[in-house]
């Protein structure tokens, strides 16, 4: 007993989770000066880990790289040459950070900014509040005027996501990058109160599977009246990733879609992608239908995964019908995107309906729960 103890006693520190995340941003950018200035709260300024400078509301702080280091000047006044800067809170506060080569707009962020330079080039992490991170990728991820239970299931969407990808810029030393190939960060600039809002009421709220792991939270725009096995597009089977019904998106913008390819190229796609096509033409360019979604094109002796295809000929989705027209082939489409997991404009529909973010989760992803993250590590004992 007394050893199960100690066992579970050590344990917890290994699966507590962070509450904070270091940022790469403007990881899309080659930055070479910028302006930072304080834009609520309270700061200081800390020189590579040696001397500290308070920081006031009224100074502009202009960061400049040369080389692997950074000179910093304000007022006018040049402060001096570093290999870090780090900007800290004494409290909660926001630092507002404007690039001036190349140029952007402002952007607000929460919390501690570190800027170090790597041949000539800025580098600038925010090492920023979990709950405030997840406000602003929401922010960008799911775009205005939507409802607050809306914004509750991007917010554990978004949540979850950041936690089960913590080391994907291990390299680099930071967790995760503020573009598309993480999740879209650009500070968080408060534009809508439902956000805030949403994020605080389902504070490390997160989505795990019956192993109790953090699940993988697929999304995509609109799934056309179903969704997609996963193992069906990404050959990866996952037990909460399962083809549903869906008729709350069928109405909305992404619903349908329609593409004209000339039949030429149809043709030659189809010679290039099927064996059995270039000796025997009469299997070219039939007519298709999919009522259900289907994996595959197959007429006769065709088979051609239809995900390839979407990819190829750059469609909106792979849930599609085809015409065949005298000198064009139309491409009668239904939905956006690869159409696993969480269907947004069905999801958006479902929380203006009524329905609650946790039956939203629930209806897109099969067997998971939404706990607290401080529970994790109960449930791995
Ligand atoms: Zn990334
Ligand atoms: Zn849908």
């Amino acid at each position: 007993m007394l050893n199960k103890l100690v066992v579970f006693l050590l344990t917890i520190p290994l699966f507590t989770f962070a509450t904070t995340v270091n940022i790469g941003i403007y990881t899309d950018l080659q930055v070479t000066s910028l302006l930072v200035t304080q834009q609520s709260g309270n700061y200081y300024l800390d020189f590579d880990n040696s001397s500290k400078r308070e920081m006031d509301n009224e100074s502009v702080y202009f960061i400049f790289a040369i080389n692997d280091s950074i000179l910093i000047k304000s007022n006018q006044q040049i402060l001096g040459r570093f290999k870090r800067i780090e900007f800290k809170e004494n409290a909660p506060s926001v630092l507002k950070v404007r690039c001036i080569l190349p140029s952007t707009a402002s952007k607000l962020f929460d919390n501690n900014l570190v800027l170090f330079s790597e041949n000539g080039s800025l580098k600038v992490r925010n090492v920023v509040e979990l709950e405030n991170y997840v406000a602003g990728v929401v922010e960008m991820e799911a775009g205005s005027n939507h409802t607050l239970e809306y914004y509750k299931v991007q917010a554990i969407i978004c949540r979850t996501y950041a936690l089960s990808n913590l080391r994907r810029h291990e390299t680099e030393q930071y967790n995760l990058c503020d573009n598309v190939h993480c999740q879209v960060y650009k500070g968080n600039n408060r534009l809508n109160q439902q956000i805030t809002e949403a994020t605080l009421q389902t504070k490390n709220l997160v989505l795990v599977d019956k192993k109790s792991e953090l699940i993988t939270t697929a999304f995509h725009s609109n799934c056309g009246g179903q969704t997609c096995n996963s193992e069906d597009v990404w050959g990866m089977s996952k037990p909460y990733l399962r083809s549903v019904r869906d008729t709350f998106c069928l109405r909305q913008r992404n619903a349908t879609w329609v593409k004209s390819v000339p039949k030429s190229n149809w043709v030659n796609y189809l010679n290039q992608n099927c064996k059995p096509c270039a000796n025997d033409s009469s299997l070219l360019c039939c007519n298709f239908d999919q009522t259900e979604r289907k994996t595959s094109l197959s007429y006769s002796s065709i088979q051609i995964p239809l995900k390839n295809i979407r990819n190829d000929l750059r469609l909106k989705s792979s849930f599609f019908a085809i015409q065949v027209q005298p000198d064009s082939v139309l491409f009668i489409g239904k939905g956006y995107g690869h159409g696993v997991g969480l269907c947004q404009e069905g999801a958006i529909q479902m929380a203006k309906a009524g329905l609650k973010y946790n039956y939203i989760l629930h209806y897109y992803y099969k067997d998971v729960d939404i706990i607290n993250l401080n529970q994790l590590h109960f449930f791995k004992d």
